[in-house]
């Protein structure tokens, strides 16, 4: 199965992703997470990458899908996989086309108010990557706990620090969400269209959320 994980940032896509993919036998492919490895291997796609950041410049979407073809050749992907942060944009989801043929789309959506509260409440491995929230949501039907590590202020998969962003303080997860709707949503409505679009409404944390999400996979 060749899924795509959409959503707004804070919805848990990463978080999902990353629960998903081992319950279907399949990995959870990040461009976040392959741009990282790419830049801390130093190879020549890596030394590439980091020319255009270093120059403040973003990253060409030819130059993320060569990355990801390479990705997606790989052996543990020959049975599907799923695409986490990738595409965001109708010229992404064109090039994606001549790589992978993409048999669902996933629409994780969740209110903005609470999107807000979430993403605030962010932590985030400075070594990994990985993501914590120190966020208690209760609001209306909603319902999430926090996820915390194991150890307060260290990742629980590398032992690294975990910080605060400035792109996760409240001003900035505002425009973002801007950002993500404008880029987003013609992406959403052609996805509806190819009739490949499933809407997946996130209420509760992981743990009730995952096996609803797992039946809406499985589920015609
Ligand atoms: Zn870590």
């Amino acid at each position: 199965m060749k899924l795509i994980f959409l959503g707004p940032p804070g919805v848990g896509k990463g978080t999902y992703a990353s629960r998903i993919g081992p319950l279907m036998g399949i990995p959870q492919i990040s461009t976040g997470d392959l741009v990282r490895g790419e830049i801390k291997n130093q190879t020549p796609l890596g030394e590439k990458i980091k020319e255009y950041s270093d120059k403040g410049l973003l990253v060409p979407d030819e130059v993320i899908t060569e990355m990801l073809k390479k990705r997606l050749e790989e052996d543990d992907a020959q049975k599907g996989f799923i695409l986490d942060g990738f595409p965001r944009t109708l010229n992404q989801a064109g090039l994606l086309e001549n790589v992978a043929e993409i048999d669902q789309v996933i629409n994780l959506n969740l209110a903005d108010n609470v999107l807000v509260q979430k993403i605030s409440a962010r932590r985030i491995c400075r070594n990994c990557g990985d993501i914590y929230n120190i966020a208690d949501i209760h609001e209306g039907d909603i319902h999430m706990p926090p996820v915390l590590p194991k150890k307060e202020g260290a990742c629980d998969r590398c032992g690294g620090p975990l910080y605060h962003r400035d792109d996760d303080k409240e001003g900035v997860v505002r425009e973002r969400l801007l950002v993500y709707k404008k880029e987003t949503q013609p992406l959403i409505d052609y996805y509806r269209e190819k009739g490949i679009l499933k809407d997946f409404h996130v209420n509760a944390g992981p743990k009730q959320m995952v096996p609803k999400l797992m039946e809406l996979i499985k589920g015609k």
